[in-house]
């Protein structure tokens, strides 16, 4: 055995040693022994909620349907998944996810004079650098889990500056114009998906971006809605 193969495999039997000593702990509320214990499951239930989000320079409207609004819990499951690797809960978050799935298929195809409409669901930019971070794109692994195959067919084109630290009139300027697509999307039926909206900005220049090339937005598909006073509360513990 050489020196790397005994280095390689003395640290996977490292790695499976601490798998079985470290415990797993609830995503949602850190109670030991469970990936996503029965009481915070209980809390990821669809509540399905309907709005509109309107563009004031295209003045056009965007239907957006969502699954849930933004609790301590499903905020904590949220955060594990996208950003510790928890990849194992998106079952979890794929079941409310289905309901605003369906209500916007629903609405399409309600438009559609045909019995079956295609729909394209696309996800928005995600960049290089969270990429090589995580590994994988969440709301991709969501929209998969959830049973749909979303496309890339948006990417970025330009820096933006950090929305977080924006306003709501703000974050809409400086998305505008920062996503394009290269394909001809004339009169293909587009639903918009992710996982969290705070002010609809992304959203919002997503479809921009879609129908810039023809597509026909339908609307866009969200997991979970963030509450005013969920922000406020957030800014006060910060
Ligand atoms: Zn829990």
């Amino acid at each position: 055995m050489s020196s790397e193969t005994i280095r390689e495999w003395v640290a996977n039997a490292c790695r499976e040693a601490l798998s079985l000593v470290l415990p797993v702990s609830c995503a949602g509320c850190g109670e030991l022994d469970y990936n996503l214990c029965p009481a915070c499951q209980a809390v990821l239930v669809p509540e399905l909620q309907y709005r509109e989000l309107f563009d004031p320079v295209a003045k056009l409207r965007l239907p957006l349907w969502y699954s849930m609004e933004l609790t301590q819990v499903s905020s904590s499951v949220l955060h594990e998944f996208k950003e510790q690797g928890r990849t194992s809960v998106a079952k979890h978050l794929a079941r409310p996810f289905v309901s605003a799935l369906q209500a916007a298929y629903a609405a399409g195809s309600a438009e559609s004079s045909s019995t079956s409409v295609h729909i394209t669901w696309v996800v928005p930019p995600s960049s290089r650098a969270n990429f090589r971070q995580r590994g994988y794109v969440p709301i991709t692994v969501l929209a998969q889990a959830a049973g749909v195959r979303p496309q890339r067919l948006l990417v970025n084109t330009r820096r933006r500056v950090d929305q977080s630290v924006l306003g709501r009139m703000e974050r809409f300027e400086n998305m505008r114009g920062s996503f394009r697509t290269n394909k001809n999307l004339d009169g293909r039926s587009v639903i918009i998906l992710d996982d969290v909206l705070t002010t609809g900005a992304t959203l919002q220049e997503c479809a921009r971006a879609l129908r810039a090339e023809g597509a026909n937005v339908i609307g866009a598909a969200v997991l979970a809605y963030t509450p005013k006073n969920f922000q406020d509360t957030r800014r006060k513990n910060a």
